[in-house]
């Protein structure tokens, strides 16, 4: 699993282009049943996938916090929302509340986390694979794709499957 996280920003870039195009003829046209195929391959992949061995989502780009996911961490916590915040998040340039550095700071060395129950909700959805309307969110796929095997995987077999 190591190498193939290592190999994936390459793998991931030299797929760039033509993701890109396949996106854009996607989003102009995309098949009745797109929710339907999106949630199979999500299944398919993520019954393979041991997120266990991999976590190079958490390891390299962290979650926004909603306020909500703010106020159920920092109950877990037995914080006050604006404690947990000076203690674990920032503000980035889009106004979001983001971790103050990566990987994790709850992640644990055996890539478990230590919130499980109450993580964000970005966490809970990403990659984001088996998302309804799965063409609005291509941007983000395309950026995805080189951090997680399992999206880099969906996408291959999503140009598999709809032509
Ligand atoms: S969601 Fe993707 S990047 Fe995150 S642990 Fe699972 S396979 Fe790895
Ligand atoms: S909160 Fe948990 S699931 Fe989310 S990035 Fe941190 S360790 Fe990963």
């Amino acid at each position: 699993m190591q190498d193939l996280i290592k190999n994936l920003p390459k793998q991931a870039n030299d797929k760039h282009n033509e993701n890109k195009k396949f996106f854009t003829k996607l989003k102009k046209k995309a098949p009745k049943n797109l929710d339907y195929i999106m949630q199979e391959l999500h299944d398919d992949e993520f019954k393979k996938t041991d997120c266990l061995e991999c976590a190079n989502c958490c390891k390299t780009t962290g979650p926004l916090f909603t306020d909500k996911d703010v106020d159920r961490i920092a109950k877990f916590f037995r914080l006050k929302p604006q404690q947990f915040i000076s203690q674990y998040l920032r503000i980035d340039e889009e106004n979001d509340y983001v971790l103050q550095s990566v990987p994790c700071t709850f992640l644990g060395a055996d890539n478990y986390c230590s919130i499980y129950e109450v993580r964000p909700k970005a966490c809970r959805e990403f990659p984001h694979t088996d998302r309804k309307k799965f063409q609005q969110i291509s941007n983000l796929t395309l950026k995805n794709v080189a951090i997680c095997p399992a999206a880099f995987n969906i996408v291959e077999e999503m140009k598999n499957r709809i032509k």
